[in-house]
Parts: structure tokens; C-alpha cells; sequence
């Protein structure tokens, strides 16, 4: 970005006027101590959306040309005189060299955004240590979970969130408005002590993936190993071929819709057990167990990976033909034929068991793409409730069907082929349908009208076995009162 470009607002004036805060925010001066990337970024960030900056340096001359020009660049003292709010842009293990400062900063707020290195590094957290550093002055913990990236690119372009927390109310307030001003969502994560779990945020690793990742690196470690055993270890032992060369592409490209295909079915298993335990217990009220919980939870990345897992399939099954071994197997089947002499190699029922097999496949894909599209949080939040529940719930069972459709034809009659059973293993496909089949089944059940019409009383709030007073009008007319199950 250049300088002239540094000085352009981001933000139109339109959004301040509409808070009368805003417009108090913005406007004042902020102090940044610090030169770096996150002081920089934040310092052009502050001068765009309109207020007065003045950057600590310890060596101001140096590190002038690297802000906005109208952002003043001046000694650390100098700086933090001009200011009552101060964004401390400085890792924690220099803190104790601004001690110099303390008393020019007391009864100043200082805004704390370091980051550590590890998780739970220290005992006490960053902001903690400077407010035991300054102690005559506010600190608020805010703006460590932004990077001077998104600083820098503008609100819209990256996390929007600011989570801010202080002992302060007065000082949290102040410094949710300049997040405000800026641009950014300010989230209140309440007083100091949770200053570590702020910390702690951009630390760590997609917690959410974690159980989805390893569920589905087994999936794929289990059929892949099954597959290995039935498409290159069989041949070897048997027939003394080597089939080696089928590993990098025909054996993951079986493995892969294996995964795809299982990971959809257990984004609705979840479902289909808590149904379940809903109706054996007769109430909405009573607490899952935790794993089903957890599982619950984690559906929407489960199906995440089941679209990824499927699309790397339909791109492995584009690139089947690419392959040397496939040409010549093609060559090879051509000749075999002309030296039998065999002119009309059509085959009715294979030409059609191909053609449905894979105009499901793409017909699956692209209602899982749909589904993928839709749980992204910009298109999820543009949804209403019926929407988002219609495209996730209804068209990605729909989507279950039609992936049992693509693998049903993909077997055809293989199951009943005895030559399919390699050291008397069944074939991929058959182990794949069991857990999306039980899926559809309990589905197709809990649509009958009897459970459906009881599975819906109890998440209406309706209670096996408790006692609800009634009110009846008699035979005259009158009202008569009394007690009944509501199971009647
Ligand atoms: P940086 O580029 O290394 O800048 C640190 C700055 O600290 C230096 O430019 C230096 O400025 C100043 N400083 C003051 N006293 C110092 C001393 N005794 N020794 C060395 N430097 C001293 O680091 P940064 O990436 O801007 O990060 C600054 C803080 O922001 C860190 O606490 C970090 O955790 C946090 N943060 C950074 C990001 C990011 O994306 N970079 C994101 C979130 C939070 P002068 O030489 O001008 O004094």
C-alpha cells in the first residue's frame, strides 16, 4: 500500500454518524508503542478510519517512513503523553524494558495485543503480567485473535470479531468503540481472567477438525488396507501378478468413495441415534451422552471432509483414462478381440448400469457441493432457519439415497459373483452400504405416521409418563377439571 493510498478512509462516514458513540471514538488520538508489522498495519488501520495516531518508537527517525504521513512518528515518552489510549504492539518479553514509562502512563488505558508462542505458555496471562507491570494503569486485553494481515486488508477481507476483556468496564467500553470505529464486531469476553483463553484463541489448531480429520484418516487407512488386500496382495499371491502400479490411483480412487460415502451416512447417524434415544426415553429433555454430543457437533465438518473425499474422487475418476496401464489394457482388449474375431462388443446392460452409475454420481456431487456451499458461515447466515434446514437436512439425505443409488450400480450383480470375493472378502461397495443403509432404514421408519407423530409431540416439549391437568366440558356444558397422563 502506498503512502497516498495509506490515507484513503476505509470506511464511509455514513456508518459513524448512524452511533452517536462512534463519533465520540472517533476522531481522538490513539497511541501505538511499537514500529513493527502489528503496529504498522494497526496505525494505518486506525489513520483510515479516522483518528489521530501517534507511534513510540525507540528509534522514531528510522521507522517514520514505514507509517502514514499523517500519522506522527515520535520517542516512546513523547507518545504516550499525547494519549489516553495506548496499544502496547510489543512482544511480552520487552514489556519490562517500557518500565522507563510507568510514570507517564499512569491512569492511562493500555490496550494488551500479543499472542504467545504456545499454548499456556506462561502461568499468568500477557495482559496479566502488564497490569502487574503498570499497576496505576487500566489494561485491556483486545485485538491479539486479528492479524496485522487483516488489519491491513480491512475488516470485511478477514475475522471480524475483536474479543476484549477487562476489569474496567469504563475502559472495555472505550476500547469495543475504537474496535467499532474500525470496522470490527468488539465481543465482551468479561474481566481479565480470560485474558489466557483470549491468548490462547490464535494458537489453536482447527479444534473442531480434529475429530473429523482423525475419523476420517481411519476410514481411509481401513479400506484402504482392505482394498490393498483385494486388488494387489490377491493377484500377487494367487496369479504371481504384480499389481503394484494400481496403487497410487485405482486403489485410492476405490478408497475414496468408500470415505466420501460412510462420512455422509454418519453426518445423519448422529441424528437417527438421538431419535432413537428421544423416543426410548419419551422426553426431549433428558441429556445425550457426551460422545453423542461431540458427534453432533461436529456434522457439519464430517460432511465437509465427505464432500472433499468426493470431490478428489470425481477428479481421480476424470484422470482413469490418463493412464499408460489403462491404454494398454484397452489396446490389449482390442486385439484379443480381433483375433477372436469378435465384431460387436456391445454390452446393453453394461452400457446402461455405466450410464446411471455415473449420472448419480454427478447428480450426488452436486447436491453435496450444495450442501458444502451452504455451511459456509456468509451463506448459512443469508439463510432463514426452514432454508438452511431444508438444503442441510432434507437435500442432504436426498443426497445419501442418491450416493446409495451411485454405489448400488457401481456393484450391480458383483455381490452375487463368487470371483469378487478375494480371500472370501466381500467387495468394498457391500461394507460401505451397511451404515448409510441402517441410515435410510430408521429414516424411512421414524417417516412412518405413528413414530413420526411422536418423535414430533416430544420435541414440541411432551413428556412420556407425566401427569398434565385437563380441562373438559361435561355433557351440560360445564366445565370439569382433573388429571391425565399426557401419554393418553
Ligand atoms: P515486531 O514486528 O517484531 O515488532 C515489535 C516491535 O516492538 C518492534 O518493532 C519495536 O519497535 C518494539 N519494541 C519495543 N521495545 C522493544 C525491545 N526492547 N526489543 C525489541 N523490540 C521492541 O512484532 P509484531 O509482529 O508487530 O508484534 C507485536 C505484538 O503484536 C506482539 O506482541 C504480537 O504477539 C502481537 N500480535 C502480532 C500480530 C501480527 O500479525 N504480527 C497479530 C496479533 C498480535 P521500536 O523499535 O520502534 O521500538
Amino acid at each position: 500500500m502506498s503512502r497516498g493510498d495509506m490515507a484513503k478512509p476505509l470506511l464511509g462516514h455514513r456508518s459513524m454518524e448512524g452511533d452517536p458513540s462512534m463519533t465520540t471514538a472517533a476522531g481522538r488520538t490513539i497511541g501505538v508503542l511499537g514500529s513493527g508489522d502489528f503496529a504498522r498495519s494497526l496505525a494505518i488501520r486506525l489513520v483510515c478510519s479516522g483518528f489521530k495516531v501517534v507511534v513510540g518508537s525507540r528509534n522514531p527517525k528510522r521507522k517514520a517512513g514505514l507509517f502514514p504521513s499523517t500519522a506522527e512518528v515520535t520517542f516512546q515518552a513523547e507518545a504516550v503523553k499525547k494519549t489516553d489510549v495506548i496499544f502496547v504492539a510489543v512482544f511480552r518479553e520487552h514489556y519490562s524494558t517500557l518500565c522507563d514509562l510507568a510514570d507517564v502512563l499512569v491512569g492511562k488505558i493500555l490496550v494488551d495485543v500479543s499472542n504467545n508462542t504456545e499454548i499456556n505458555h506462561h502461568k499468568e496471562s500477557n495482559a496479566e503480567y502488564l497490569a502487574s507491570l503498570f499497576p496505576a494503569c487500566t489494561v485491556v486485553k483486545g485485538f491479539n485473535v486479528v492479524s496485522a494481515w487483516t488489519l491491513q486488508s480491512g475488516a470485511r477481507d478477514g475475522n471480524k470479531q475483536v474479543l476484549i476483556c477487562s476489569n474496567n468496564q469504563e475502559a472495555k467500553r472505550t476500547v469495543a468503540e475504537i474496535a467499532q470505529v474500525m470496522g470490527f464486531t468488539p465481543v465482551d469476553m468479561g474481566c481479565m481472567s480470560s485474558a489466557h483463553e483470549i491468548e490462547n484463541i490464535p494458537l489453536r489448531l482447527l479444534p473442531a477438525w480434529k475429530i473429523p480429520i482423525f475419523l476420517a484418516l481411519g476410514l481411509f487407512l481401513c479400506f484402504f488396507t482392505y482394498n490393498l488386500i483385494r486388488q494387489v496382495i490377491h493377484p500377487y499371491i494367487r496369479e504371481q501378478k504384480n499389481k503394484l502400479y494400481k496403487i497410487p490411483i485405482e486403489v485410492v480412487n476405490t478408497t475414496l468413495p468408500c470415505v466420501a460415502y460412510v462420512m455422509l451416512s454418519l453426518v445423519y447417524l448422529p441424528g437417527v441415534l438421538a431419535a432413537c434415544l428421544q423416543l426410548y426415553y419419551g422426553t426431549k429433555y433428558r441429556r445425550f451422552p457426551d460422545w453423542l454430543d461431540q458427534w453432533l457437533q461436529h456434522r457439519k465438518q464430517i460432511g465437509l471432509l465427505s464432500f472433499f473425499c468426493a470431490a478428489l474422487h470425481a477428479v481421480y475418476s476424470l484422470c482413469l483414462p490418463m493412464r499408460r496401464s489403462h491404454r494398454y489394457q484397452l489396446i490389449e482388449t482390442a486385439v484379443k478381440q480381433a483375433v477372436e474375431k469378435k465384431m460387436n462388443i456391445w454390452v446393453e446392460e453394461e452400457v446402461w448400469r455405466m450410464e446411471i452409475y455415473i449420472s448419480v454420481g454427478i447428480i450426488a456431487l452436486g447436491l453435496l457441493s450444495l450442501l458444502a456451499i451452504t455451511s459456509l458461515p456468509s451463506i448459512a447466515n443469508s439463510l432463514n432457519w426452514r432454508e438452511f434446514s431444508f438444503i442441510q437436512s432434507t437435500l442432504g439425505f436426498i443426497a445419501l439415497v442418491i450416493s446409495t443409488l451411485h454405489t448400488l450400480t457401481y456393484g450391480w450383480s458383483r455381490a452375487f459373483d463368487e470371483n469378487q470375493y478375494k480371500f472370501y472378502l466381500p467387495p468394498t461397495y457391500t461394507l460401505t452400504l451397511l451404515v448409510p443403509c441402517t441410515v435410510i432404514l430408521a429414516k424411512v421408519i421414524f417417516s412412518l405416521p405413528c413414530i413420526q407423530q411422536r418423535l414430533l409431540r416430544i420435541r414440541r416439549g411432551w413428556e412420556k409418563g407425566r401427569y398434565v391437568k385437563f380441562v373438559l366440558p361435561s355433557a351440560t356444558g360445564e366445565y370439569s377439571s382433573g388429571e391425565t397422563s399426557s401419554n393418553v
